[in-house]
């Protein structure tokens, strides 16, 4: 009989703005005088916020809850002018860890409307990043998030009109919301690149390549994790069982009995201890063999904001 194998698909866990997000949030708590306080959750991950919290990290959910003239942290999801502003009023010192590619979703958003569009966000209403992008221009844009309100949202001019999206979406949920605004608006305007990261895509293909080839998926994230929700529809959506597992210990209580191939992968901003722990606990379970598949290669890292360059 052949061992039962763990497949570790890649890439897997951190991305580029992950990884700059907790770096700036250690280099701030190693160099910056306390208490330092972080803007809502740097990253959608458990145990990064339990980690930075132990360190000192003071997670706090609005600009009020931060005392005048103290350092804050925003978080890589970014945050809206209006939050900037408040934080001013309070004489934060700001430092800011938006990841690089949601930066640009801001700058476009601004760029349109300055220019009388009215913007399509497709993405999450709820989720931090969507918040922040069209607390831009709150008049401007609409959030679409499915096919359903993309064929029900009206604009007061149809030649001016342009869509953008959150960066951590599905890939095909997402082509498909855009179909249809496309047969709706033909003048809409669209980016040049998808808004939808290079992260995300990645992962996203690394997993609809393997689905087929394993009897159940393991998808380590937080529960609001975006990425990591998308992961697990992703194999769903190529017929293998899948399931989100957000701590190591959450496996043993999984239906992998009959499992003979385990594909295993990890959102965006779940730390590579989380996936190693897992690969141990799995090895207690009978998943004897680990096999390494890398789908897409990644080596792209961003600079520290300029204010942490030479600490
Ligand atoms: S998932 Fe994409 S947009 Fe989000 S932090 Fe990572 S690289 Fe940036």
């Amino acid at each position: 009989m052949n061992p039962r194998t763990i497949v570790l698909v890649s890439p897997h866990g951190f991305c580029a703005g992950v990884e700059r997000a907790v770096e700036v949030a250690e280099t701030l708590l190693r160099v910056y005088p306390k208490p330092v306080y972080c803007l809502r959750e740097i990253v959608h991950n458990t145990q990064i916020i339990r980690d930075l919290a132990g360190r000192g990290l003071i997670f706090v959910d609005a600009v009020a809850d931060i005392p005048e003239g103290s350092t804050v942290l925003f978080s890589a999801h970014g945050v809206s002018p209006a939050v900037r502003a408040a934080a001013e009023a309070r004489r934060l010192a700001a430092i800011d860890a938006t990841c690089p590619f949601v930066t640009k979703v801001h700058t476009e958003v601004k760029r349109y409307a300055a220019q009388g569009y009215t913007i399509f966000l497709i993405g999450h209403r709820a989720h931090d990043e969507v918040i922040g992008v069209a607390g831009e221009a709150p008049d401007r844009v609409i959030v679409v998030e499915t096919e359903a309100e993309a064929r029900a949202a009206t604009v007061p001019d149809s030649a001016r009109v342009a869509v953008m999206s959150q960066t951590t979406l599905s890939v095909d949920e997402t082509a498909r919301v855009l179909a249809v605004l496309r047969e709706r608006f033909p003048r809409l305007r669209t980016p040049a690149e998808s808004d939808i990261c290079y992260a995300t895509r990645n992962r996203q293909q690394a997993v609809r390549e393997t689905a087929h080839c394993v009897d159940h998926f393991i998808i380590l994230g937080a529960r609001n994790s975006s990425n990591s929700n998308r992961l697990v529809e992703v194999a769903l959506a190529e017929g293998c069982a899948a399931t989100l597992v957000t701590t190591p210990a959450e496996v043993s209580a999984l239906p992998l009995t009959g499992v003979a191939t385990l594909g295993l992968t990890a959102g965006a901003s779940t730390p590579e201890y989380v996936v190693t722990d897992t690969i141990d606990r799995l090895k207690a379970l009978g998943f004897e063999r680990l096999e390494l598949l890398e789908v897409v290669k990644e080596d792209l890292h961003f600079a520290l904001p300029r204010e942490l360059k030479r600490e």
